[in-house]
């Protein structure tokens, strides 16, 4: 049974989009997973398909009506799988939640674009909110493919190494150590010696210091959730 997804937007042509390249285009082409896309148009209201409208209380753009959300919505056979949307004010998006998606049957997406939507939509289902960033985007096309492509990668089969994710950063709190390929000498600098000796304890060792000691300069908030599940003293 392959991971489903559907995508719920006004821009059904951004899907797959860059999904259909590389490892994930792969994964879809063998029926790893599968790609639903509904045009939240196509429930749109009159003659003019309209989909949003001012919001009460005033203030700039336009929102998504709940009612046509909820007409879009009902049109999919969700299942089990999480219905989520995709906006600034969500949850972040965390590898953890990723890994727990790509263990599920699959997801719901609903993109928003201009204000966003009706809270009520949102309330009415009990549904979850996830934002890719502390930045805003036009439209929650880009998240839901952000997001697509964090969890595709990890469902059996798509990446070569089954290994490559579970060193990776994010997957232990910590950040990735660095990486170095042929040519060992380029433009006068050398790969660190470590990594050429052949001793695999040294390189191991050489590796969770190098991910410690970036995570520990570059996200301080990260380290102190290492540290804490570590049980280390800071
Ligand atoms: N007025 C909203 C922003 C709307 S941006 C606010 O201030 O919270 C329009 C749409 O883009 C949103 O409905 C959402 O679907 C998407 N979007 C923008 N930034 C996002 C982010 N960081 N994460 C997830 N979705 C985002």
């Amino acid at each position: 049974m392959s991971w489903r997804a559907d995508v719920l937007t006004l821009f059904p042509a951004m899907f797959p989009g860059p999904l259909g390249e590389s490892l994930a285009g792969k994964a879809l082409r063998d029926g790893t997973w599968s790609l639903t896309v509904t045009d939240i148009r196509d429930f749109g209201l009159g003659r003019h398909r309209a989909v949003d409208d001012t919001p009460f209380g005033g203030g700039a753009g336009m929102v998504l009506r709940a009612d046509v959300l909820d007409a879009a919505i009902a049109s999919v056979e969700r299942g089990q799988r999480p219905l989520i949307f995709l906006t600034p004010r969500g949850r972040p998006l965390t590898q953890a939640r990723a890994r727990e998606l790509s263990a599920g049957p699959g997801v719901v997406l609903v993109c928003g674009r201009f204000e966003g939507f009706d809270q009520r939509v949102i309330d009415a289902q009990g549904a979850e909110e996830l934002s890719i960033g502390d930045y805003v985007l036009s439209g929650g096309e880009l998240p839901a493919l952000v997001l697509l492509d964090s969890v595709i990668r990890l469902l059996p089969g798509v990446m070569g190494s089954e290994a490559s994710g579970i060193e990776e950063s994010h997957a232990a709190s910590l950040l990735e150590y660095p990486h170095f390929t042929r040519p060992a000498t380029w433009q006068g600098r050398d790969v660190p010696e470590v990594l050429t000796s052949g001793n695999h304890a040294a390189i191991a060792k050489w590796r969770l210091a190098q991910s410690r000691a970036v995570t520990q300069a570059r996200r301080p908030d990260l380290y102190a959730h290492y540290v804490a599940s570590q049980g280390l003293t800071p």
